[in-house]
């Protein structure tokens, strides 16, 4: 509604500036003349802290109030019972309309913050904030409080961007949701104490929701999450949706089928049940895959998934349910039906858990199930590795090769993996206990000994360790396939052909359900080698073509 511009301050001839001055009062005099609701505005002040901000609020609000009657001041000291009421401690702090909302700003609008001073009286004085239809379904799911706090600068300019995503969030929801607008300058004990170097910075019940400017929905995205969202999908209302390729589950091969599904111009959808990224969301440092030396899992995620919907829409929280066969196929989910020439299962897998007390409490502090991933960090210490398969073993000699005493500890008196791996323990000083289990990890913040039990004499001991490798195998998901009668390896994982076409002419699998390398880069390999050979099938299809299956 207001032109930013309007509120900077720049040099210019007096002359010039007195025309400025009232082209503004104009355009705020319009703006404010429609207003059909009285905005009361409350002020606690100190005279003797930060009077120069209090007098600051007191001429901005005497400007305001000769450009419209709806808006009023009343003014208290900061030893006010009213202050007490409501929970006022800093000087000088702004209440606005505390009827009916809570919105205070802590400090004076000034500078840039004048924009985000006059959107907060427009928006309660007309009752409207503009809000799009969508950041209103994201503040619906919201149930419980949310208690905003946002740190803004008179000399931030992205800073009004983020504050009226917050103003439109607490207009719209009232009865949850709460903002208080810290201006750092005003502040600086508030500051120090959130660690707000760098504005505007916005915390949402005491945890850090958002760095720097964001698209409203995204705003309001972080703000239902409570952590920062960096992709924003808009939900379909479409209960039939027709595709070329539906894909199923968007982790690393889902996505990057995606991306060269869509590329190769196909019809792509992706559905995915939970998190998008897969397994990769949950993964706290990536230090493998190529062109990022360290990364964390979450933005390598959304660096992924914001490349992938540059070309195919994704369907979140979604679950399929079953597949119908085809071609053309139907595949149902808790919310529509797809139809499509072809599907792709990039459903993934999990690590099997020991599930023993203390393996969730460390998982990411000295617990893990990728030697690859994370043995780098325990170079020169010790670890033990759970299992006696051919991962165990596998990941075991991978550690002792990076300078890592290795203890495995397995539960039977004789190991299921392959000889050439059990030949080689000795050779790396690689110790075994036989017959033994681990029945609690303990530590204070990081992993530090494990209780074990020798199945064989019964005796409970201890173990002095900085980790603990679980590698007792894999869960590949695999249910959806199972229904769909697609067969599967004796190991439980998708069958496929070298091309991820499996016994189902039509569906294709990616990624770890196929089982191999269980790697982030296998997955996205799989991705682009299935969506490749599924344009090649759909316009020259196999399964029609004399003599093929
Ligand atoms: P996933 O990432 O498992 O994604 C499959 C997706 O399909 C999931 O999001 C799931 O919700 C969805 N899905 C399943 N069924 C359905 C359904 N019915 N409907 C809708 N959606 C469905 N690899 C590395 O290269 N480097 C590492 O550092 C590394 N560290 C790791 C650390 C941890 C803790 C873990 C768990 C794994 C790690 N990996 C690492 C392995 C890597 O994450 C996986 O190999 C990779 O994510 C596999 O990708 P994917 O797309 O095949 O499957
Ligand atoms: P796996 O073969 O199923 O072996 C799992 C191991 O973990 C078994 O030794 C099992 O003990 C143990 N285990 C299972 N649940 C346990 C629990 N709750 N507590 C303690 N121990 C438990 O799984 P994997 O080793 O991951 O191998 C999976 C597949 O990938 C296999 O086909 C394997 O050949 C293949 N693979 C191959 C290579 C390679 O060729 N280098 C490397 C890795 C994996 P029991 O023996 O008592 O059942």
């Amino acid at each position: 509604m207001i032109d930013q511009e309007d509120f900077i301050a720049r040099e210019e001839d007096p002359r010039e500036s007195m025309e400025t001055m009232e082209r503004v009062s104009n355009k705020l005099a319009d703006l404010f003349g429609g207003m059909n609701h009285e905005v009361p505005l409350l002020l606690f002040t100190d005279p003797f802290i930060n009077g120069q901000y209090c007098e600051a609020v007191r001429t901005i609000i005497r400007g305001v109030r000769e450009l419209s009657h709806k808006v009023t001041l009343r003014e208290y000291g900061l030893d006010h019972q009213l202050a007490q009421q409501y929970h006022v401690t800093h000087s000088p702090t702004l209440l606005f309309d505390p009827e009916h909302y809570f919105i205070r700003w802590l400090g004076a609008p000034m500078g840039q913050e004048g924009r985000t001073f006059v959107e907060a009286i427009t928006m309660l004085g007309y009752r409207k904030t503009g809000i799009s239809k969508p950041s209103e379904k994201i503040l619906e799911k919201i149930t419980s409080p949310r208690a905003i706090k946002l740190f803004v600068s008179p000399t931030c300019p992205y800073c009004p961007q983020q504050a009226v995503n917050a103003l439109k969030a607490a207009i719209a929801g009232p009865d949850k949701i709460s903002l208080e607008i810290i201006d750092i300058q005003a502040n600086p004990e508030l500051t120090e104490q959130y660690n707000a170097l760098a504005v505007p910075i916005c915390y949402a019940n005491e945890i850090l929701i958002a760095r720097g400017a964001q698209p409203e929905e995204l705003f309001m995205a972080s703000l239902e999450k409570l952590e920062q969202q960096n992709f924003f999908i808009p939900e379909s209302d479409a209960e039939q949706v027709d595709t070329d390729l539906t894909i199923i589950g968007g982790g690393p091969a889902g996505l990057t089928a995606g991306i060269y599904a869509a590329r190769s111009g196909l019809k792509a959808v992706i559905i995915e049940r939970g998190a998008l990224g897969g397994q990769v969301a949950l993964t706290p440092v990536v230090e493998n895959y190529p062109g990022f030396a360290q990364i964390d899992g979450k933005t390598l995620v959304d660096i992924m998934v914001n490349h992938a919907l540059q070309y195919v829409p994704i369907f979140p929280d979604e679950e399929v349910m079953e597949i119908h066969t085809g071609p053309p196929f139907e595949i149902l989910t808790n919310r529509r039906r797809y139809s499509a020439r072809a599907v792709l299962l990039a459903t993934g897998a999990s690590y099997r858990h020991l599930n023993v007390p203390g393996e969730e409490r460390f998982a990411g502090s000295g617990v893990s199930y990728c030697s690859t991933c994370d043995g780098a960090l325990f170079k020169g210490k010790e670890v033990v590795v759970v299992g006696g398969g051919d991962s165990a073993l596998t990941d075991a000699l991978y550690l002792a090769n990076n300078d890592i005493r290795v203890t495995i500890v397995h539960r039977r008196d004789t190991f299921r993996a392959q000889d050439h791996l059990v030949n080689q323990l000795p050779q790396h000083n690689i110790k075994v206990l036989y017959n033994t289990e681990i029945k609690e990890i303990l530590g204070d913040t990081k992993v530090e000994e494990v209780v074990l039990h020798n199945k064989q004499t019964g005796e409970t001991s201890t173990k002095r360790t900085d980790g603990v490798f679980i590698a007792i195998g894999f869960e590949p998901a695999t249910e959806l396939a199972r229904k769909t009668g697609i067969d599967l390896t004796d190991d439980g994982f998708i069958k496929c052909d070298d091309n991820h076409r499996t016994s189902i002419p039509g569906i294709y699998s990616a990624g770890d359900v196929e089982g191999g390398y269980r790697q982030i880069v296998t997955a996205a390999g799989h991705g682009s080698g299935a969506a490749i050979t599924i344009f090649e099938d759909l316009v020259n299809p196999y399964w029609t073509a004399p003599g093929k299956k």
